[in-house]
């Protein structure tokens, strides 16, 4: 059945770059591969061939290296919660290669969970069925959400096991993104000196991402202006990352590594869901703040390769303390959309924020009380309701000035986000072999301004609430 092999219309940049990037290594086969989901639109977008259901879990678990892919893992470091890691890279991941999809656009194709690599240090390079069907759905979800983030493609079981507390089954991601470059793909060159490295790869992250970009700090500029919509994105959906370290940010300015992330049920800035994240640092509210620090970690390492740094230095500056200004900008867009005002203005913020804190106060679910105030009424969201009548009037009278409050906000603000309880929920029927709950997840959060899924809509009960993710 030669035709129904997986084939891609691989055109591998990054295997063209000099070896110090990576290391050419092919995914490690598994025993026994099966598909649990594979993602038909993006893939036709990809310009992947139609395939065997057999071929294509042999393809999306490692076991087989379709013809024109070019294995690597990539090498970069980073700063994991404010702490400098000198050489981190690829530890469980394999970059097959880059296509070009029929849209134009270039595209990492990249295997997650594929064994170990030089990169792996403790780990033992796999993943399991819970994390990688979190990515799957939780990705699938932001994509549809129109936030900018990395994609899933398919989710293959490898039939070997895992070791964490528990036995659990091996799992396989398969992930596209416009690339994997990193902040910490930068640090790495800039803090070991190679500044010819640096050098090429900004030269690589311009073409790839900003080709109109003006050197280094015209690649800076680009990347602070993405992340700042990035983040401003995640806000205005209750979106929590839960581990925003150097590596898990992209210079595309796409979402990546859905490690600990969860959406937020009831409304406070202060939310953490990851397990790991004893401090807070990357609460729901720091997230600007730590985009902030990220960028400026982006521009010492790009000052490096400056031939004159000093002055240069001035102008990184600029560049990242334009950043809070630019993610209140975004922000307010936003956030302005999800109350009816099709263009915010700054004097809208009081507005805006004077919700917010009522929806703090009153423990009111952060996507039910957007989604009432764009459909029905969102009085019944707060126990208090003289506040919220009192807020409301003030509302109602500046948007009575909107031509189409009601289109704005339905734009603005999902019916459904993949709840965290829901998701564990679907990752523990899916344990057990029933992915019923993930083809309900699926389908609801691929259509979240559409779907009439009204029990996913439903926010947990006390008993019901997962108030802690782990890493996988
Ligand atoms: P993350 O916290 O997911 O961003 O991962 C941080 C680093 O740990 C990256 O270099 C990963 O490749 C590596 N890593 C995470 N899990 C594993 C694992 N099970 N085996 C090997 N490396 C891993
Ligand atoms: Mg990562
Ligand atoms: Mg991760």
């Amino acid at each position: 059945m030669a035709d129904m092999t997986v084939t891609a219309p691989f055109d591998n940049s990054y295997a063209r770059l000099p070896a110090v990037f990576y290391t050419r290594l092919n995914p490690t086969p598994v025993r026994n591969p099966s598909l649990v989901a594979y993602n038909e639109p993006l893939g036709k977008i990809l310009g992947i061939s139609p395939a065997s259901e057999t071929d294509r879990a042999a393809v999306f678990s490692g076991a087989k290296v379709p013809d024109g892919a070019t294995p690597l893992a990539q090498l970069y470091a980073g700063h994991q919660f404010g702490n400098f890691n000198p050489q981190l890279g690829d530890g469980r991941a394999i970059l097959l290669g880059e296509v070009v999809g029929t849209d134009g656009n270039r595209y990492d194709l990249q295997l997650k969970g594929s064994g170990p690599t030089p990169y792996s240090r403790m780990g033992d390079g796999r993943a399991w069925l819970g994390p990688v069907l979190r990515e799957y759905v939780v990705s699938e979800a932001m994509h549809a959400l129109g936030v900018p983030t990395t994609r899933a493609l398919a989710a293959t079981l490898t039939g070997e096991d895992v070791l964490r507390e528990t036995v659990l089954p091996g799992a396989v991601l398969t992930r596209v993104a416009a690339s994997h470059l990193r902040v910490g793909t930068f640090q790495i060159f800039a803090h070991r000196g190679q500044i010819e490295a640096l050098r090429e790869l900004t030269a690589y992250a311009i073409t790839r991402h900003a080709p109109n970009a003006d050197g280094p700090l015209g690649l800076l500029r680009a990347v602070c202006a993405a992340q700042a919509e990035l983040i401003a994105g995640w806000m205005s959906l209750g979106f929590i990352h839960g581990v925003m370290n150097t590596d898990n940010s992209a210079i595309s300015g796409e979402t990546i590594d859905y490690g600990p992330c969860a959406f937020m049920d009831d409304y406070h800035p202060d939310t953490v869901f990851s397990s790991i994240d004893q401090t807070g640092r990357y609460a729901y509210s720091n997230q600007p703040r730590i985009a902030v620090w990220n960028m400026a970690q982006l521009a010492t390492s790009l000052l490096q390769q400056m031939d004159d740094p000093e002055a240069a230095v001035e102008e990184a500056t600029q560049i990242v303390h334009a950043m809070p200004a630019q993610i209140e900008a975004a922000w307010l867009d936003r956030m302005g959309k999800k109350i009816g005002i099709a263009k915010a203005t700054p004097e809208d913020t009081p507005l805006i924020e004077a919700l917010l804190k009522l929806m703090q106060d009153q423990q009111a679910d952060f996507t039910n009380t957007f989604d009432a105030l764009a459909r029905s009424d969102a009085r019944d969201q707060f126990l208090d309701r003289d506040a919220f009548d009192q807020w409301s009037s003030e509302w109602r009278n500046r948007i009575s000035q909107e031509p189409d409050p009601n289109s704005v906000m339905q734009a603005a603000s999902p019916r459904v986000i993949p709840r965290n309880h829901r998701v564990e929920e679907m990752i523990a029927a899916a344990v057990q072999g029933d992915y019923t709950p993930f083809e309900r997840l699926m389908a609801a959060c691929t259509d979240p301004f559409g779907t009439d899924d009204t029990d996913l809509m439903r926010p947990p009960t006390k008993d019901e609430i997962v108030p802690a993710t782990f890493c996988g």
